[in-house]
């Protein structure tokens, strides 16, 4: 699976677990925008499968994207709901991003953490083409070579 389509996965669940309310103080977020605007991001992003090395449990335990919420408490998403096939994906991907990036688990949580929340904020705003949101995906160096972009057109005459 390609990052993105690791990124949408993970934000379509997240999006479902909203609306949201506080234990604490009440407050309501309808939305996981609403959530990612209002709250106060905590890190690091966990996933407690991952560090047993359990990533095929046929029961995961899930992972835990923490927050503040306004008032102070501490707000989790959990990924236990998230269906099994899902949360085995998901894994897959981190472990072979891990050797293929040399990146730690914990950095790629975080980074499709980031991701989602970029997208979704992106979107919010109204200014996102598939190709920008394409575009935001890419944080690590890709070992693809670039395309060389053509140029602009031809230099401007000498008077
Ligand atoms: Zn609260």
């Amino acid at each position: 699976m390609s990052e993105a389509e690791i990124v949408r996965m993970s934000r379509e669940f997240y999006e479902g677990l909203f609306p949201k309310v506080c234990p604490n103080c009440g407050r309501r977020y309808d939305t996981l925008r609403d959530y990612i605007v209002a709250s106060q991001r905590l890190w690091p992003t966990l996933n407690y499968d991952m560090e047993l090395g359990n990533d095929k449990s046929p029961r995961p335990i899930g992972g835990l994207a923490m927050a503040n919420c306004l008032c102070g408490s501490t707000l989790a998403l959990s990924t236990k709901s998230m269906p099994v096939s899902q949360t085995h994906l998901i894994m897959e991907w981190i472990r072979t991003e891990m050797g293929r990036r040399g990146a730690k688990q914990a950095e790629l949580l975080d980074h499709l953490r980031d991701e989602v929340r970029k997208q979704v904020l992106a979107e919010a705003a109204g200014a996102v083409t598939p190709e920008l949101k394409e575009a935001a995906c890419v944080q690590f160096p890709d070992p693809a070579p670039a395309q060389v972009a053509p140029a602009a057109g031809p230099p401007p005459r000498q008077p």
